[in-house]
């Protein structure tokens, strides 16, 4: 199976990077403006695959990308110096009305991965970009939030974070919501499997939690000047739930009709993946609280896209 990746910066080449560690891909197709970058990117990932898995990855221009399955959208511009949130975006919208076009012309028949943040913004641009059905357009959304989530209710319950069930939804970003009201632990709600366990969780716990999912970007980006690996790895698991049929259910972004009253929004809600993309939406049972939050994060993500015309 084919995968296209376009923007082979630091998010798409540790996509194509993840994808040769994780398998299930037979062929990577690395794609920038910048094609020695793309190039260069390609033939160090080659070299990782005598140790992994057997994965073609080489650049190439647009054309490359046919029969390409999912096509990973990573392509974005850098904020300038006194440059606004919404003009960085109007760039970020220009870069994807050339990418989106071409990519559906050499492949008609993928499903678009979108990574380029803010990433909920730009999955509706590159929705209204495509005229595709929505759920062939797809953002990475909240997917670290979740796991980032998942990751700290287990270290504080000491168990595997694939026995924890909670979800962060909403813009991935500062508004997101993280879904206590609904987390759950073995099929036992979250606070009685807390006091089982001897770790009941605190107002401060969830305080320190609460920020410790919400800031970890900030912190990242302190630190070492971008976020990419996390991601990557998130994004080489998509496309293997894609190109499985796997029915997962993921906290991707996707266009929604409605949410909480507010129409015609990208943003993340819990969603199963398969073949053909967001197979279907699962809305969540929210408390009062949440889905206040929910409709405020909807609401921010509406105006983002309602200013930039999209
Ligand atoms: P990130 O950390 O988000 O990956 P980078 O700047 O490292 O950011 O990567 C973004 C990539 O997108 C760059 O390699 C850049 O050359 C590429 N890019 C920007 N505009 C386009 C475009 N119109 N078509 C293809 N690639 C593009």
């Amino acid at each position: 199976m084919k995968v296209g990746i376009v923007g082979s910066g630091l998010v798409g080449s540790a996509a194509a990077y993840a994808m040769v560690l994780l398998g299930g891909v037979r062929e990577v197709v690395l794609v920038d403006l910048d094609h020695k970058l793309a190039r260069a990117h390609a033939e160090d990932i080659l070299h990782a695959t005598p140790f992994a898995h057997p994965v073609w990855t080489r650049a190439g221009g647009y054309e490359a990308l046919e029969g390409a399955k999912v096509v990973v959208i990573a392509a974005g511009v850098a904020q300038r110096p006194g440059e606004t949130r919404l003009q960085l975006l109007d760039r970020n919208a220009q870069v994807f009305a050339q990418v989106v076009p071409r990519v559906l012309q050499a492949a008609p028949e993928a499903v678009l991965l979108v990574a380029t943040n803010p990433v909920d913004v730009m999955t509706q641009v590159a929705y209204r970009l495509s005229g595709l059905p929505p759920g062939r357009v797809v953002g990475s959304g909240t997917i670290l939030d979740t796991a980032r989530f998942r990751a700290l209710l287990a270290e504080h319950l000491r168990v595997a974070p694939q026995s924890v069930h909670a979800y962060v939804l909403g813009e991935h970003g500062d508004s997101e919501v993280l879904v206590w009201s609904g987390a759950q632990v073995g099929g036992v709600p979250l606070a009685a499997f807390a006091e089982a366990r001897g770790r009941p969780l605190t107002p401060e716990d969830r305080a320190r939690i609460d920020e410790g999912v919400r800031r970890a970007a900030y912190r990242i980006i302190e630190g070492k000047g971008a976020t990419y690996y996390g991601i990557g790895a998130g994004m080489a698991r998509l496309v293997r739930a894609i190109l499985t049929d796997e029915k997962g259910v993921y906290t991707v972004s996707a266009f929604t009709p409605q949410v909480e009253g507010v129409k015609e929004v990208a943003l993340s809600l819990p969603r199963i993946l398969g073949a053909e993309g967001v197979e279907a939406t699962i809305y969540p049972s929210l408390d009062e609280g949440e889905r206040e939050a929910l409709r405020q994060s909807a609401t921010i993500l509406k105006e983002a896209a309602t200013s930039l015309g999209f």
